[in-house]
C-alpha cells in the first residue's frame, strides 16, 4: 500500500502587504514560516512498515504529482491552508485517488470539508489512524472518523520530522509536543475546540528522548498551556527545564500574559534553555483589558513588570499583539504601542483577529453574520475578513499597518532579531 502526504501552502502574515514588506523584510519578522505542524509526521511515525509513506510539501513548493498511484492522499490543514487542500483534493479526486483530510479546519467544519474528500478525520488523528489504514485496504473507508475517548500522550510516538525535507528549508528547528487540551477557552484560539477541555500532559521522558532524538539543537514549545500559572503546569514546565539543562539547546517558548509573576520561575526556565517567549495579547483575561482606555495604572505596571521579569531572566520577549476584536476602539493602536515602548518590547508581530471557525469569536461572526468571505487563503490574520464592530475594514488595515510601521520605525535589525539563528526564521 502507497500513501502520499501533503502539507498546503499558505500565504505568510505579510504576503498581502507589500508595502509592509519591502521595510519590514530586514527585521525578518512576519513573514517567516514555523516548522511544519508535526501532524503529518505524527502520523509517518504510527504508520506500519509494510506501508510506503512520502510527503510532498506543497508549502516549501515541491510539485504535486495528481497522477501518481497512490491509494490514499492524507491532507492535513489549518484555516489560512484549507483553500489549497481542497483544491489538491478536489484534483486527486478528478483521478479516482482516495482523499481524506484532518487537522484545526476539518475538524471545525467537517460536513465543508467531507464536500472535498472521501473522509473526514474529527479531531485527534492519531487514535482512529490504524482503523483508517485498515479500511483504506479493505476499500471500506467511512465518511468521519472520530475518537471518542481520551487520547493518551503517553503513546504519542516521536515524530518523523525527517520525511520533511530538510533542504528547502533553512531553519534549525523544529515543533516538540508537551501537551494538548485546555479548558481556558479564549476568544480566537481553536485548541479546546480541537483537543478537548482538559490538560493532557505528554511525560517528561518522552519528551526529553525526543529532543535527544532530534537532529536539532533549537524547538518551539508551541503549547502555551505549559506557561499557564496552574500548579500542574507549573510542575511539569519545571520538571523538564531540570531535566533540559546542560543539554546545549534554545528553547522557544509560546505563553498568553496569564504567566507567573515570580522571577525565580523565568531563571529556572532560562537554566533549562529557554531563550526566547513569544507571548499573544488580548486573547486571555490578563491582558484582556490592558489596552482598555480605563485599565488601571496598576495593571498596566503589572504587566510591564512581567515583561522585564522575563528579559531580566535572559529571556528574549517577543509580543504578538491583536487588533480588530470588538470590546477594543480605535485608540488601542496607540497604547499598543505605548505599552511596548514603556515596557521596552523591541521584538513584535501584530495581527488582526480572524473567526476561525470553531472559535468562540467564529461562532460569534458566524451567527452575526458578518463572515465577509470564505477564501481561507486571506484567513491569516493579516486580511479583515469579517465586519469589524469599531472599525471600517480599511480602517483596520491602515491601523495594522500602522502598527508595524511605527513599531519598527528607527529600530535596527540586530536589536529586534530574535534570539534564534536568522535562518530559522527566514524560509
Ligand atoms: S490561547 Fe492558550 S490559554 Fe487560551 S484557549 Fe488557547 S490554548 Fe488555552
Amino acid at each position: 500500500m502507497k500513501i502520499r502526504l501533503i502539507y498546503p501552502k499558505f500565504r505568510k502574515f505579510l504576503e498581502d502587504q507589500p508595502a509592509l514588506r519591502s521595510t519590514l523584510e530586514k527585521h525578518v519578522v512576519g513573514d517567516y514560516t514555523m516548522p511544519p505542524s508535526l501532524a503529518l509526521p505524527i502520523l509517518a511515525a504510527l504508520t506500519p512498515d509494510d506501508i510506503e509513506v512520502n510527503i510532498t510539501d506543497d508549502n516549501s513548493g515541491m510539485p504535486l504529482d495528481f497522477d501518481e498511484k497512490v491509494d490514499l492522499v492524507v491532507i492535513s490543514c489549518f484555516t489560512p491552508q484549507a483553500q489549497r487542500a481542497y483544491e489538491i483534493a478536489d484534483e486527486f479526486r478528478r483521478r479516482g485517488t482516495k482523499v481524506a483530510l484532518g487537522g484545526i479546519h476539518p475538524t471545525a467544519l467537517p460536513e465543508e470539508a467531507k464536500l472535498h474528500a472521501d473522509s473526514v478525520c474529527i479531531g485527534e488523528g492519531e487514535p482512529v489512524w490504524p482503523e483508517l489504514l485498515d479500511d483504506v485496504r479493505k476499500g471500506t473507508m467511512k465518511d468521519f472518523y472520530k475518537y471518542d475517548g481520551v487520547y493518551d500522550l503517553a503513546k504519542f510516538p516521536i515524530p518523523k520530522r525527517e520525511i520533511f525535507p530538510r533542504d528547502r528549508y533553512k531553519w534549525n528547528a523544529h515543533i516538540v509536543l508537551t501537551m494538548r487540551g485546555c479548558p481556558v477557552n479564549c476568544a480566537g484560539c481553536p485548541i479546546p475546540g480541537k483537543e478537548g477541555p482538559m490538560f493532557r500532559f505528554r511525560p517528561v521522558e518522552n519528551v526529553v528522548e525526543d529532543i535527544r532524538t532530534m537532529p536539532y539543537r533549537e524547538f518551539y514549545i508551541t503549547d502555551d498551556t505549559v506557561m499557564l500559572p496552574g500548579k500542574r503546569n507549573q510542575k511539569y514546565l519545571l520538571n523538564l527545564m531540570e531535566k533540559t539543562q546542560g543539554m546545549d539547546i534554545s528553547i522557544f517558548l509560546a505563553s498568553t500574559m496569564m504567566m507567573v509573576p515570580d522571577p525565580e520561575f523565568y531563571r529556572k526556565l532560562k537554566a533549562g534553555g529557554a531563550s526566547s517567549m513569544y507571548t499573544i495579547f488580548h486573547f486571555d483575561r490578563t491582558s484582556k483589558d490592558l489596552f482598555d482606555m480605563n485599565c488601571s495604572k496598576e495593571h498596566w505596571q503589572y504587566c510591564i513588570d512581567l515583561v522585564r521579569m522575563i528579559e531580566d531572566a535572559g529571556i528574549h520577549f517577543f509580543g504578538s499583539f491583536g487588533i480588530g476584536f470588538d470590546d477594543q476602539d480605535r485608540g488601542v493602536t496607540d497604547r499598543i504601542l505605548r505599552f511596548c515602548d514603556d515596557a521596552k518590547i523591541d521584538l513584535a508581530e501584530f495581527f488582526i483577529i480572524t473567526p476561525f471557525p470553531g472559535t468562540p469569536f467564529g461562532i460569534q461572526c458566524e451567527k452575526e453574520g458578518r463572515i465577509l468571505h470564505r477564501n481561507y487563503s486571506m484567513w491569516n490574520h493579516g486580511n479583515v475578513v469579517f465586519q469589524p464592530k469599531n472599525w471600517t475594514c480599511e480602517e483596520l488595515t491602515s491601523d495594522y499597518q500602522k502598527l508595524w510601521l511605527e513599531f519598527y520605525k528607527g529600530k535596527e535589525p540586530e536589536n529586534t532579531l530574535s534570539s534564534f539563528d536568522v535562518n530559522s526564521l527566514s524560509l
